[in-house]
C-alpha cells in the first residue's frame, strides 16, 4: 500500500532541545528508559539485596547512538546468583529474548546487573573487559551496561555506554526517564505470560540515579546552580538573618529547604502566629518574600503606592550592601518599625549593584553561566 506524497521533499522534522553533541561515533552520554522498565529493574534488584542479580535490556538505538530501553527482563529461574557475579539462566534468555526480538521487533541493546552492597556503583574491571571483548567478537558496535546497587531498601541503577570506537573508555551516562509505561510492557507481559519470571518485590524504590536535568529531589544538589547559598560566604549571611529573626520573634526559627533547593525560614511569634521568609531563586537581586502576621506589624507600613495593597518586602528591598543588613532594614520597614527608604534605587542600578553580592569572585566566565552581559570583552 502506498501513500501519495506531496510534490517536493521536505526537510526531516528535528525537534529542538533533545540533541546531544556526542553523535553516533562515541559512547552516548544519555540513555532513555520508560518508567515501567526503570521501576521493573528496581524491583528485580530489591529481590536480591545481598547477592548479584541481573537481566537483559531490549529496545532500540536512536540515530545519534542513544539507547532506548523499551523492555527489561530479570533473572530466569535457573540463573546463578553469587556474591560477586551473576550468570543469567541461558535457556530463559534464549526463549524470552528470541521471542522479544522475533515477535516484537526489539533489539537486544544491553544488560544490567546489581553489585548489591559491594560498594561498586560502576562496572568492575572484569565487567569492562567482558564488554570490550563482546563488542569486538560479536560485532555489536555499541552496548548499554547498567550497574545497580542496593542499600537501605533502595536500589540504584545507572547506565554506562560502551562503543566500538573506544572500547575501554565507556561513558558514565545519564538517564532520561520517560514518565510513561513502555507500550511493550503490557504487550509482552501478556503474550509471554507462561514463560516470563517477574520479581517478587511489588514496589520500586529508587536511590541516587544519575538523571539528566529535571533531576528528582533525592539526588538534587543542596542548592540549585545559581542560588545565593551556593556561595559559602552567604551561609554566614543566612545565619545572621536567622539570629536576627530569633531575636525579633523571641523563638528559635526553623530553616527548611523545598524540593527545588530554595530555603525558607519560619519563626513563631509570641502570639503563636508565624513569620515566614522565603528566599527565591533570584535573591538577593530579587527581594525575599516575607509574610508577617498582621498582629506583628507595629503600624501599617507606609508604601508609596496604593491604599488597598498589602505592603510587600519588594516595596522596601534594597539589594546593595550586606545581605543580612539589607534583610533587617527591609523587615523592619515592612513591620513599620522603620520608615520606608528615602530613595528607592532605580532598577538597572540595583541589578548592577547586586552582582557584588551574588558573585563575589568574578574570575573567569564559567561554562555553565553563558551570560553575555557578564562576559568580559577581550582586549
Ligand atoms: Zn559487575
Amino acid at each position: 500500500m502506498s501513500r501519495k506524497h506531496g510534490k517536493g521533499s521536505q526537510a526531516p522534522y528535528s525537534p529542538a532541545g533533545h540533541s546531544l553533541s556526542t553523535g553516533p561515533y562515541a559512547p552516548s552520554e544519555l540513555a532513555i528508559i520508560y518508567s515501567s522498565e526503570f521501576d521493573y529493574i528496581s524491583r528485580c534488584i530489591l529481590d536480591y539485596p545481598d547477592i548479584e542479580t541481573g537481566g537483559q535490556l531490549f529496545g532500540f538505538w536512536t540515530a545519534e547512538g542513544v539507547p532506548v530501553v523499551l523492555y527489561a527482563i530479570g533473572p530466569g529461574r535457573y540463573a546463578n546468583h553469587q556474591a560477586t557475579f551473576f550468570n543469567q539462566d541461558i535457556d530463559y534468555l534464549k526463549t524470552v529474548g528470541q521471542a522479544i526480538i522475533d515477535r516484537f521487533g526489539l533489539q537486544h541493546i544491553g544488560e544490567w546487573h546489581s553489585h548489591h552492597h559491594l560498594g561498586l556503583d560502576h562496572p568492575s574491571g572484569h565487567d569492562a573487559s567482558t564488554m570490550a571483548t563482546s563488542i569486538e567478537h560479536l560485532d555489536l558496535h555499541r552496548f548499554l551496561l547498567c550497574i545497580g546497587t542496593c542499600a537501605g531498601g533502595r536500589s540504584t541503577i545507572n547506565p554506562y555506554n560502551f562503543h566500538e570506537s573506544d572500547l575501554y573508555n565507556y561513558s558514565y551516562a545519564r538517564w532520561r526517564v520517560l514518565s510513561i509505561d513502555s507500550p511493550f510492557r503490557a504487550l509482552i507481559d501478556s503474550s509471554l505470560a507462561d514463560i516470563l519470571v517477574h520479581p517478587y518485590t511489588r514496589t520500586a524504590s529508587h536511590g541516587a540515579e544519575r538523571i539528566e536535568d529535571g533531576t528528582p529531589e533525592q539526588i538534587r544538589p543542596m542548592y540549585t546552580q545559581h542560588y545565593w547559598l551556593r556561595d559559602k560566604a552567604n551561609n554566614l549571611q543566612l545565619k545572621k538573618i536567622v539570629d536576627f529573626l530569633a531575636a525579633s520573634t523571641g523563638s528559635m526559627p526553623s530553616v527548611r529547604m523545598d524540593e527545588a533547593g530554595r530555603v525558607s525560614v519560619y519563626a513563631d511569634t509570641a502570639t503563636g502566629e508565624q513569620v515566614e521568609v522565603f528566599f527565591p531563586d533570584g535573591f538577593p537581586t530579587e527581594a525575599p518574600e516575607i509574610t508577617l502576621p498582621e498582629s506583628y506589624r507595629v503600624q501599617a507600613a507606609q508604601v508609596p503606592v496604593g491604599d488597598a495593597l498589602m505592603p510587600m518586602a519588594r516595596d522596601f528591598w534594597e539589594s546593595d550592601g550586606d545581605i543580612a543588613e539589607s534583610f533587617r532594614l527591609c523587615y523592619e520597614r515592612l513591620r513599620g518599625v522603620l520608615p520606608p527608604p528615602l530613595d528607592i534605587p532605580e532598577q538597572p542600578e540595583a541589578e548592577h549593584e547586586t552582582k557584588k553580592l551574588a558573585e563575589p569572585e568574578p574570575t573567569e566566565p564559567t561554562a555553565d553561566a553563558p551570560d553575555e552581559k557578564n562576559s568580559q570583552p577581550s582586549v
